[in-house]
Order: C-alpha cells, then structure tokens, then sequence
C-alpha cells in the first residue's frame, strides 16, 4: 500500500504536524507531491489564530486548483499525518486531486481522543472512502502512527 521508496513523504507530515504543535496549533502535516516525485507543497495545521478550517489538506487542495492541471492534480498524492477530515476529503474530491496517504487514521485519533477524555472533533470522522468514493486511500503507516499518536498526546498533556 505504502512503498518504501516514499516513506519520506509521511515522515515529512510527521515533522510538519511537530512543528504546529511546537506553535501552539494541532499536530497535523501535509506534503503534496506531483505524479513524478517531486514535492510541490507542504503545510501544517494553523488554527491557532482562531480559524479551524486551516486544516493542511485543504490549503493544497485549493492551491493545485489555481496551480495544477487537472492532469496533474488527478497524478499527485497528498500524504498527510492524520486521515482527512470529511471537509479536507470533499475538497480533495472536488479539485480532482489523486490518491491520499495517510499515517493515521481519523478512527484511531477518535479512540485516542476518547482515551485521554478529550474533546471530540465537532465533525464526524469519517473514513475519506465514505466522503469521497472514487480516491485512493492508503493507511495507516504502521511504523509512524505511534509518533503521531505522541504528538496528540502531549497537545492534552498540558
Ligand atoms: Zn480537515
């Protein structure tokens, strides 16, 4: 599902959702990468000044629209380090954009949330597949999901 050769991708989103999380916004990462390997963008998340659909797979989502063929966008992959959320999904879908990678999945940040007695999400979580049928999804990525499940952790630590 995952290939070695693009781990580096996920490890990325893992980097990027540490560095929202260093700045005060949840941890979350994004990369979008074209067909050939090349990484086009990268995001994490920016809720922290107020504005929770700052989600990092929505702003690629909107910016391949304006900067990508549709040939492109149906090529690219966005890796994320948290399953999209039926918001970033619907705008993934509705750009045409290709396959998802993502590292966990919305239900297991769900059981994690539910573990640590934290606040839900106010949107349902619910699998990309459900939202938006016709993409590519592939995860979780077994070796990294621990690093992500850490990195929601010490956001409700504090
Ligand atoms: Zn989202």
């Amino acid at each position: 599902m995952v290939k070695d050769s693009e781990l580096r991708h996920p490890r990325r989103c893992v980097e990027l959702a540490g560095e929202a999380l260093e700045n005060g916004d949840e941890p979350f990462g994004s990369v979008l990468v074209a067909a050939d390997g090349t990484v086009l963008a990268e995001d994490r998340n920016r809720v922290a000044g107020g504005d929770h659909t700052r989600h990092p797979e929505f702003e690629p989502a909107r910016w391949s629209a304006t900067h990508l063929t549709a040939e492109e966008r149906a090529g690219a992959t966005v890796y994320t380090s948290g399953e999209h959320c039926p918001m970033c999904a619907a705008a993934h879908a509705w750009v045409g954009l290709g396959r998802i990678v993502y590292v966990a999945s919305s239900a297991q940040l769900t059981t994690w949330l539910g573990e640590w007695g934290a606040p839900q999400a106010p949107v349902r979580p619910l699998p990309v597949q459900e939202v938006a049928p016709g993409v590519a999804v592939a995860g979780p990525v077994p070796e990294l999901v621990d690093a992500v499940r850490e990195l929601h952790r010490r956001r409700f630590r504090s």
